[in-house]
């Protein structure tokens, strides 16, 4: 079976390291939203892309949910001791990724390609596919007005301030990296993983081709990120209510009605799966907190069976 999954950061890799763990390898691709990505002490961060890689490969830091497991901090407090405004805490490891991304697409080398690269160094079998090899960059507009890039609200401001607006800058005039289109549209099923719908599913799927390639597949499956109303992590509930959805299951179901066909709710909000119906897609309740990778498997197992 061939599964193309949508994902973000954290969410988004807790569940492909299950269904990595039971499809077989090369029948697992994970299209990853690349609006969060900044350059940041002269490298190119891809904040998403690195967290799925890393979960994949078996390195993370899955408690902090970013990062690579026991990474120093050497290179960003030696910026510091210089005095450096150094708020965005990028591990030696990690930074070695970035700049190994710098260089390669300073040689011209498409951010596909890279992150192709790095996947099959790190040992991961599945096929990780940034959604663009454009730029494509979230910016904020808080309650105050101010006007802040995503890593600036996401890691510097702690996601404290209201949100008013999310723009997501250059969308209308990228593409979709290549291979994206035709990976959801071959694959057997598409998983929008549990990410968060504002920020990290909204721009895979504003990107242009790519809602109609959803509406077009037949076996569309999402988990809801929102669990009994609130996020397990993150912004996305928060984002959710002050942009004016509503922050339930329901609430992103909504945001998903025209293209996804089965959408799965936490065995928790079982009440929700009336009102998820009533937007015109099916809907079940499965257990999605996934606390360990046996969970993630479980889960990963339960939606393939759908
Ligand atoms: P980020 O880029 O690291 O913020 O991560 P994502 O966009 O991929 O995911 C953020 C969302 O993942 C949050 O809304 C969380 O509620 C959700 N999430 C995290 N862990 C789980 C989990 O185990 N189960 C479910 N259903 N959602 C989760
Ligand atoms: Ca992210």
């Amino acid at each position: 079976m061939k599964v193309t999954a949508l994902a973000g950061g954290v969410g988004g890799a807790k569940l492909l390291v299950g269904l990595q763990e039971i499809l077989d390898p090369g029948s697992l691709t994970a299209v990853v939203n690349t609006a969060d990505d900044a350059e940041i002490f002269g490298v190119h961060v891809s904040p998403d892309i690195d967290i799925v890689t890393y979960w994949l490969a078996g390195i993370a830091d899955k408690e902090r949910g970013w990062g690579v497991q026991g990474d120093t901090f050497t290179l960003v407090d030696s910026l510091a001791r210089l005095g450096v405004d150094a708020w965005f805490r990028l591990g030696d490891r990690d930074f070695a990724t970035c700049l190994y991304r710098t260089n390669r697409l300073q040689e011209g080398v498409a951010l596909s390609e890279v992150t192709g690269e790095v996947a099959r160094q790190l040992g991961v079998p599945t096929n990780i596919l940034p959604m663009s090899d454009n730029s494509v960059r979230t910016e904020i507009t808080t309650w105050d007005d101010r006007r802040l890039k995503f890593q600036e609200y996401f890691v510097k401001e702690r996601t404290a301030p209201e949100v008013a607006a999310v723009h997501l800058m250059g969308i209308d005039t990228a593409a979709p990296a290549a291979n994206v289109l035709d990976t959801i549209a071959t694959a057997d099923r598409v998983i929008l993983c549990p990410s968060n719908p504002i920020v990290s599913i909204g721009p895979i799927v504003g990107l242009r081709g790519v809602r109609a390639a959803l509406r077009a597949h037949r076996k569309v499956i999402a988990v809801s990120p929102i669990i009994r109303g609130a996020a397990l992590k993150g912004p996305a509930d928060r984002l959710l209510t002050s942009l004016g959805f509503r922050s339930t299951a329901s609430g992103v179901a909504e945001l998903y009605r025209d293209f996804c066909d089965v959408f799965v709710v936490d065995r928790t909000d079982a009440d929700e799966i009336e009102k998820v119906e009533m937007t015109g897609m099916a809907a079940v309740a499965a257990d999605t907190i996934m606390r360990d990778d046996a969970a993630s498997a479980a889960l990963a197992t339960t939606l393939l069976q759908l």
